[in-house]
């Protein structure tokens, strides 16, 4: 992908702030961060969104994410720390690149990851719930 920035970032052809690097994922910080210490863990192939991502890569990203969210938390002295992803323009991806956040936090930061609460009406629970478990998913991509 060409005109990926993340792409680029992964090729090393546009610098970036380091934090890990293994052989599917790297982490870097996030040039605008929701918090100091706000990266980003990204696959190094292009998929734009967490379930393009082949299931072998997935698997390693998973554990990268992980041990990156711990190297974040200790390494800041984090009270605690957010990992999220938007998947789509409607769910606010920016870069079209697959990229999980993970955001330090501190008891009292002011930050807020939050949403007005919806209430389910009659039966519609039941209707959710087997629209949700009957998609079908055709392989481990979904
Ligand atoms: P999203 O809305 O989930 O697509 O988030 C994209 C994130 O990428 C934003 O938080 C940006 O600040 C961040 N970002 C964009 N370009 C760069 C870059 N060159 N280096 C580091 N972070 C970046
Ligand atoms: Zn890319």
């Amino acid at each position: 992908m060409d005109d990926c920035i993340f792409c680029k970032i992964a090729a090393g052809k546009v610098p970036c702030n380091k934090v890990y690097e293994d052989k599917y994922t790297i982490a870097f910080l996030d040039i605008n961060p929701a918090a100091k210490g706000h990266t980003l863990v990204i696959p190094k192939e292009h998929y734009e969104t967490m379930t393009d991502i082949a299931p072998a890569v997935m698997q390693s990203l998973s554990l990268s994410l992980q041990k990156v969210a711990k190297k974040v938390h200790d390494g800041l002295l984090a009270d605690g720390y957010n990992v999220y992803i938007n998947n789509k323009p409607a769910a606010g991806q920016v870069v079209m690149h697959a990229h999980f956040h993970i955001v330090p936090r501190k008891h009292d930061d002011g930050i807020r990851i939050q949403w007005p609460q919806k209430r389910y009406g009659p039966g519609e629970m039941e209707d959710i719930k087997s629209k949700v478990s009957g998609a079908v998913t055709g392989n481990d991509r979904g």
